[in-house]
């Protein structure tokens, strides 16, 4: 019999270009796609002609039970032999669930392989034309989601208060909707509310939009942007409000 096999792919944030090689290889040749919301359309119009392509995005009900069906649909196929593109928006691996979906085709002893993508957390600031490091204003970043944690009180936040004061960079994922309350709680424990501020709105989109700010009043500007949306904090920001030439 026929063993199916799971490629777990990052598409990238967006754009349909910044997809690695080897994942569009993957996208070409698989039997199965089961995308999430947000892929690019372009890059969906890459599968055979005969590909089974499911938007697992659009099932509805609770968050969970459609993780619990993208793994049902996962081992379902890839028992019946097929190849099958899981295609997850930016890094498969970074908040998008899958590690559960790569424990779960351990457990099924389903042959898979992980192949990363260009994650929003990057792409974003970059077309920004914010440096996540530089020499002259930051060593290191740190990533979190302002989705989780409804008092803010987690070692992770805590963490980034202390590299927010030490003007160190932040990059905040699923914080669209929580902005005033992820500023609210930053100024209340310590940060200064003048420190810059951006985000970014559908990065590498065709309708892309980059707002800056400051902590204080980076959250007015939240209200009428589309997600998804990334919020970073730190001085790099400075750095990326200067106007750069654009090559493309
Ligand atoms: N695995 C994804 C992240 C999934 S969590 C990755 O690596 O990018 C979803 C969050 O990612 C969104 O709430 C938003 O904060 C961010 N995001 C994804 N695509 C984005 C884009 N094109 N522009 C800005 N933020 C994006």
């Amino acid at each position: 019999m026929k063993q199916g096999f799971v490629y777990i792919v990052g598409a990238g944030p967006g754009d349909p270009d910044l997809i690695t090689v080897k994942g569009r290889r993957c996208v070409r040749r698989a039997d199965v796609i089961l995308h999430d919301r947000l892929i690019h359309p372009g890059l969906l119009a890459e599968a055979r002609p005969n590909a089974v392509v499911i938007d697992a995005g659009k099932r509805f009900g609770h968050e969970d039970q459609q993780q619990a069906e993208i793994h049902n649909l996962l081992i379902q196929y890839a028992h019946d032999g097929a190849v099958v593109c899981r295609l997850k928006g930016g890094d498969p691996f970074i908040f998008g669930r899958g590690g559960e979906e790569v424990a779960i085709l351990k457990a099924a002893q389903i042959r898979f392989e992980v192949v990363p993508g260009v994650s929003s957390f990057t792409a974003a600031p970059a077309a920004a034309g914010i440096p996540l490091t530089h020499r002259d204003y930051t060593h290191g970043f740190l990533v979190i989601t302002g989705s989780r944690s409804a008092g803010f009180d987690t070692a992770e936040w805590r963490a980034a208060r202390d590299l927010i004061k030490a003007r160190g960079t932040v990059v905040v994922l699923m914080g669209l909707a929580r902005a005033e309350s992820i500023s609210a709680s930053l100024i209340e424990h310590g940060c200064d509310p003048n420190i810059p501020a951006a985000i970014v709105s559908r990065a590498t989109w065709e309708d892309e939009q980059v707002r800056f700010g400051t902590l204080g009043d980076i959250h007015e500007s939240a209200s009428g942007l589309s997600s998804p949306a990334i919020l970073i904090l730190g001085n790099v920001i400075a750095f990326g409000k200067e106007p750069t030439p654009h090559i493309s």
